[in-house]
């Protein structure tokens, strides 16, 4: 049973439903949306609520308008693409407060949906205001918080409002919470996580919570050479290759303590060796003993990496993942995220491993691997994702429980 209010625990029938969606979706100079990721998902909550007999009225937030009414920002913008993948009217209201938004719901037609301006334009949005939420949902008889990418914001929109109507998860938010509950909360044993990226310094507190939690960390990308120096690698010329020197010590204290919480952690093997950062430079695979002293950076990790990880990754039931293994936005130095990826992708399709990504620049690089379709879970959420796995509260999940 789930810890909070569903759409299959809440009446919704002849009700005006107050959905908080994030349709902040990525869009070019004209408006055209580039990505409607975040719009399809949470579709099937629109579409749910409409058929149970609710009149929808969606909200959202779209960039940093900073509380001011900029044309740039209007949500205006993104319903042409919300009713494509509806399929039934979108009107749009230039305001989310006030007589025109009760005019527009008092008029709402049955399968009518109709979309607020930015939540942005309002400086109170950002500021958690409480009487903000109230006129905000002075239209609505229930309240459907929908946006999980936006749950580590204690916005008025994700929490005081929630907090002043009868409410429940939407779809999206509930199987955002429940994917991510079955890898860190209830996991099938053992469990794996792959953390890669740039930098030691921006995945600390993940690193350190993960190594309290899984059985198996992987550790790549440019933030596995401040491990390898930290664990004695003298070869990485700190000159061109990522690492931070002032992170040592920090390596070294996250090693001891997945040490002591039983946590199997694995460094890089071997290493691709790059004469310059673009795709197709000359480059080299090296052991980590043999890295040339000078005129190579440090891309992509080499093949013995990528047949330790795969052999440590099919031993387990679970897989977390977050963050490219190497530069895997230049060729050939996306191989071992490749790799790594489809052989995960393959284990999930036999139904041997459960595989959650999300976060950054993850999905991206899955979506290269050619297996985002194909891993178990996909969030659409950055911030909101890393958060959780740091381990802390989402104030916008935390008040949808009972
Ligand atoms: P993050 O946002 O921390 O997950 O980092 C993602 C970025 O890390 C991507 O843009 C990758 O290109 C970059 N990255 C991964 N491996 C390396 C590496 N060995 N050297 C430099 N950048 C890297």
């Amino acid at each position: 049973m789930s810890k909070f209010n569903t759409l299959d625990n809440i009446d919704v029938a002849g009700k005006t439903v107050m959905l908080r969606a994030d349709i902040n979706v990525p869009v070019d100079e004209n408006f055209n949306v580039t990505n409607t990721a975040r719009i399809d998902r949470t579709v099937p909550t629109i579409k749910e609520l409409q058929e149970k007999g609710a009149k929808v009225v969606v909200i959202s937030h779209f960039g940093r308008p900073k509380g001011e009414r900029k044309s740039e920002f209007s949500l205006s913008h993104i319903a042409p693409a919300l009713q494509k993948a509806l399929g039934s009217t979108v009107t749009f209201i230039d305001d989310c407060i006030g007589t025109k938004v009760a005019n527009a719901v008092a008029k709402m037609s049955d399968n009518e949906v109709l979309l607020l301006e930015n939540l942005r334009f309002y400086k109170e949005e950002t500021e958690g205001d409480v009487d903000f939420a109230r006129n905000l949902v002075d239209v609505c008889d229930v309240y459907v918080s929908d946006a999980f990418s936006t749950a580590h914001r204690a916005h008025a929109s994700m929490k005081a409002a929630v907090e002043l109507k009868p409410s429940a998860a939407g779809r999206l938010m509930q199987i955002e919470c429940e994917s991510l509950d079955s890898v860190l909360s209830a996991p099938v044993k053992p469990v794996a996580a792959v953390v890669g990226g740039a930098k030691v310094s921006s995945k600390l507190e993940l690193l350190n919570n993960l190594v309290k939690k899984v059985d198996v960390l992987v550790i790549s990308g440019g933030m596995a050479h401040t491990f390898l120096k930290a664990t004695g690698v003298d070869t990485i010329n700190t000159d061109n290759s990522l690492v931070q020197m002032d992170m040592l010590d920090t390596a070294r204290e996250i090693l001891e303590t997945a040490k002591t919480a039983g946590c199997e952690v694995i460094l890089p093997k071997d290493v691709v060796a790059s004469k310059d950062f673009k795709a197709h430079a000359e480059h080299m695979t090296v052991a980590l003993d043999s890295i040339p002293a000078t005129g190579y950076e440090l891309l992509d990790v080499g093949e013995k990496s990528i047949e330790n990880i795969t052999s440590k990754i099919a031993n387990c039931k679970t897989l977390l993942w977050n963050g490219p293994l190497g530069v895997f936005e230049l060729e050939p130095f996306d191989k071992a995220t490749n790799k790594v990826a489809q052989f995960a992708a393959e284990l999930t399709k036999k139904g041997e491993l459960k595989t959650v990504a999300g976060g950054g620049d993850t999905v991206s690089a899955l979506a290269n691997a050619g297996v985002d379709t194909i891993f178990s879970y996909v969030s659409t959420a950055g911030g909101a994702f890393l958060e959780w796995l740091e381990g802390k509260e989402l104030p916008g999940v935390k008040v949808l429980e009972k």
